[in-house]
């Protein structure tokens, strides 16, 4: 954080020297972890680093649920496969190796939750004390997921900013290294390579729209940052994609500032949505997403609680993928747009489903299955119409 100001700090490079230190086709050797992009990572020795063997993601053809939601040419990046079960271990991957390289022996951040479970399982790696700070209403899994790391776990009413003003209070007076979202400019580094992932998967060009889930925003301003750096070392020449910024109506404080015109947002009172990784009133960053959603064409969008229920259950219906109620916000935020016509019918469209659904098992909707009784079989019977449709048989 600025001493000046309290604004967020960013981390810039040398990006002549990376551009003349190393070469794109050379990626290609190197092991498949947001690692290889090592020379747009902060890190000063690269046997230091702080890993759970982060895979890169894939970018699954999803045509079966694009029909579903009326997008002929959708894609899901799907973030769910990281340790932790969200794309939260980037920036947890990435900050804890820069905590401990900085002498770091105790840290601590608030969370809506899955940004405290990654980065109390990176910190049990490392070998640091790790306090997190979250709502009393995150999903059970992930407060006992975060526990079972060996991290201190508090549960604070309220929402996330009320977690941060214990945050804040506590690194004042303990000495704590304060972790929390843009306090420190290292976690964002590791988000931006979801960007470079995305790029290199795709033969170094971009897709119309990206659709991002957003909460703090890191994701999106990562990957803005990343295409910026990839362009100015001349790996990237395509055009920039346009950004859309997901929320739910419950907490729509990005949606609200990008529609009313405004530079940032206002804190949103009484935030509510189960998509527990959005939920949050008041981003640090907001003024960053809110100039990259219209520096890039983007726009705001906000979903409501069924629809992002609904979507949970197609995306598993269609595709075999359990999305997080983050990820199915995105692509009800999509489907919305492209009835708008926001979205026209030929825009490649990718969205980010940013974790396992499987994390939020407790929202799963439908009746539990019926047991049989003994020597009962199950009913024969063939996929009812919608279904067929939606499978598109
Ligand atoms: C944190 C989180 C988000 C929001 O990410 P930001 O980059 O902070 O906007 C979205 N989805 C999930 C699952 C999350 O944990």
């Amino acid at each position: 954080m600025c001493k000046n100001d309290g604004g967020p700090l960013l981390v810039r490079y040398d990006l002549r020297r990376v551009r003349d230190g190393i070469s794109r086709d050379a990626l290609g050797s190197r092991p498949s972890t947001l690692w290889r992009y090592r020379e747009l990572l902060p890190h000063e020795d690269g046997d230091a680093v702080v890993s759970l063997g982060e895979p890169n993601t894939p970018l699954v053809e999803t045509p079966a649920l694009g029909r579903a939601l009326g997008l002929a040419r959708l894609r899901v990046k799907d973030e769910g496969l990281l340790p932790t079960g969200t794309f939260k271990a980037r920036g947890a991957a990435v900050g804890v190796t820069r905590a401990r390289e900085l002498g770091v022996t105790a840290l601590a951040l608030p969370t809506a939750g899955n940004a405290g479970a990654a980065w109390a399982a990176y910190g049990a790696r490392a070998g640091l004390r790790v306090v997190v700070v979250m709502p009393a209403t995150t999903p059970d899994v992930i407060v006992r997921e975060t526990a079972a790391y060996g991290a201190e776990v508090y549960l604070v009413p309220g929402s996330i900013a009320d977690a941060g003003a214990v945050v804040r209070a506590a690194c004042a007076k303990y000495g704590w290294y304060d972790a929390s979202t843009l306090r420190e400019p290292y976690r964002i580094e590791g988000k931006k390579t979801m960007g470079f992932e995305l790029a290199e998967q795709m033969g170094w060009r971009l897709p119309d729209v990206i659709v991002y889930p957003t909460g703090g925003g890191v994701g999106l301003i990562g990957m803005w940052k990343a295409f910026d750096e990839l362009r100015a070392i001349g790996w990237l020449r395509a055009k920039l994609p346009r950004f859309v910024a997901v929320q739910s109506t419950g907490c729509a404080p990005i949606v609200k500032a990008f529609i009313d015109g405004r530079p940032e947002s206002e804190a949103w009172p009484d935030p509510h949505t189960f998509a527990a990784g959005i939920r949050v009133p008041k981003a640090l960053g907001d003024f960053i997403v809110l100039r990259a959603l219209r520096e890039s064409q983007g726009i705001a969008v906000a979903v409501t609680e069924e629809e992002i229920a609904g979507r949970m259950r197609v995306a598993g219906e269609t595709e075999g993928m359990l999305v997080c109620p983050e990820g199915a916000a995105g692509l009800a935020g999509a489907a919305t747009l492209r009835r708008d016509g926001w979205i026209r019918d030929d825009d490649e469209v990718v969205v980010f489903n940013t974790g396992t659904g499987l994390k939020y098992a407790e929202s799963l909707q439908g009746e539990r299955p019926r047991t049989l009784g003994i020597g009962e079989l199950p009913l024969e019977r063939e996929l009812n119409n919608e279904t067929r449709e939606r499978r598109g048989r």
